[in-house]
């Protein structure tokens, strides 16, 4: 039976679906202004996972994760840059997507814009004002009025909620709403911002009611699972909380699942410290199946501790399974190990108990090696077993020769690889077998290569080279 911890309650509880075998699950995405970095990783890798084991338990998962694509943010950057907010966010839409396929990270079954449902937002905000728990502030914002919420605070606790009261009534803003912690929920847009009309004048939306309206569209008013980043408990997933409760008049998340975040040499990741690592940054020094296999390695409600080496080392781990999976079968069925695969669910179904789940996969890695030294014909099923858990978690794709062999992903062996699937994928093209040249550009797109076709010649870029072929 799977136990979840529940960030609301504060125990680990039993997984039960509203119904039956079919669970909901709405995790809060990214506000594409940049490039994403590896704390997006570990967040999306982290639910990745998730999404994964309970689909292998047998439930049939509908996914959703927003995509913000309007806040200030986005304004700044796309006026620093020249652009507008569409092609800034459709450009960095395109990079998220890039950087999340590389890592293995299955696309969600939906991933909701948020400009495309500003009706279904301003709907939302009408019915909170209906109900009483919206008012427009001297400035014309639309806000959330925290006192008509008597359960304000529940999720990051309220003692937490209070101390930001007193925080924020030292603040200067406290005249233009009715109490320090009201938070908008329309917000008039100035000259030459993007805006939409509503019954308050035009503006746009603010962040936390997006995902109120979007669960409430996609998932409806309960939910079984709503996940994030830690870093959103307070204030995003308690105004979202309020919110959703006030316009739907009770409970609707069974369990609020947050992720740790990520520490560099014991400092936040922040751009700030100058310690702020993008993920195809990090694409050009590792394999992605290492960076997927670090990231997760920590238990998932855990901080990341990372420093240079972390990678380097995750890499020395992660091939220990690969000299394991080395001359065995790649096509044969999983034989052998059941206790394993037990071993395996049991810790998983531990809240995902992921640094127990390795240590399974390591007693397998031992039982194949010692049935290499026995000639045991066992090896291949055994394999399969390891390769089969492996994936479960999204790892373990790569051919173990492959993985072995490209120790530095930048060494002039790869090369050499990459222009040989180059070649061989243009030769497929000549004599138009479409199905075989989609693969190859699909495993090199794997290997963190891009291609541009072009009319009479092929370039890639890979670590920020840019090679033409001929
Ligand atoms: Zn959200």
């Amino acid at each position: 039976m799977l136990k979840i911890f529940n960030t609301l309650t504060g125990k680990k509880e039993k997984f039960i679906p509203i119904c039956s075998n079919q669970v909901n699950i709405y995790v809060c995405g990214v506000t594409v202004y940049d490039l994403c970095h590896i704390g997006h990783g570990r967040t999306f890798i982290v639910f990745d996972m998730i999404v994964r084991y309970l689909r292998f338990s047998g439930y049939k998962v509908n996914y959703i994760r927003n995509i913000t694509d309007i806040d200030d943010k986005i304004i700044r950057h796309a006026y620093n840059n020249n652009e507008t907010c569409q092609d800034l966010t459709n450009r960095m839409i395109n990079a998220m997507h890039h950087d999340f396929d590389s890592l293995n990270i299955l696309r969600p079954n939906h991933e909701p814009r948020v400009t495309c449902y500003i009706n279904n937002i301003i709907e939302f905000i009408c019915n909170l004002f209906a109900k009483g728990h919206a008012y427009v502030s001297c400035r014309g914002d639309v806000m959330f009025d925290v006192s008509s919420f008597k359960n304000y605070g529940i999720l990051s606790s309220n003692k937490f909620a209070m101390k930001e009261i007193n925080v924020c009534m030292q603040s200067t803003n406290i005249d233009k709403k009715r109490n320090a912690m009201d938070f908008v929920l329309w917000k008039m847009s100035k000259k030459d911002e993007p805006k939409w009309y509503s019954p308050w004048g035009s503006g746009r939306p603010g962040w936390h009611i997006e995902c109120s309206t979007m669960h409430y569209i996609f998932l409806g008013k309960k939910i079984d699972i709503h996940g994030g980043g830690s870093d959103l408990k307070f204030p995003h997933h308690e105004n979202e909380l309020a919110q959703s409760m006030c316009a739907h008049d009770g409970f609707y998340v069974n369990v609020w699942v947050h992720s740790g975040m990520i520490v560099v040499n014991q400092k936040k990741m922040s751009k700030s410290f100058n310690n702020f690592l993008t993920i195809r940054d990090l694409l050009k020094l590792y394999d992605p199946e290492t960076v997927r296999f670090f990231l997760l390695s920590t238990h998932y409600r855990k901080l990341v501790q990372y420093d240079i080496n972390s990678f380097r080392r995750a890499r020395l781990v992660l091939q220990k399974l690969y000299i394991a999976l080395r001359d065995t079968d790649i096509n044969a069925v999983p034989y052998g190990g059941e206790n394993f695969v037990s071993e395996f669910v049991s810790k998983m179904n531990d809240d995902f108990n992921i640094p127990g789940v390795y240590s399974v996969l390591f007693n397998i890695a031992h039982e194949i090696n010692c049935l290499k030294i026995k000639r045991s014909p066992n090896i291949h099923g055994m394999a399969a077993t390891l390769r089969y858990l492996g994936n479960i978690l999204g790892l373990l794709y790569y051919d173990s020769e492959y993985f072995l062999q490209n120790i530095f992903i930048q060494s002039d062996d790869l090369i050499t690889t990459i222009l040989n699937l180059i070649k061989y994928r243009d030769d497929a093209r000549k004599n138009k077998q479409w199905l075989l040249a989609d693969e190859i550009r699909d495993k090199l797109v794997r290997m963190g290569v891009i291609l541009e076709d072009r009319s009479n010649e092929t370039t890639w870029r890979f670590n920020n080279i840019k090679i033409k072929i001929n």
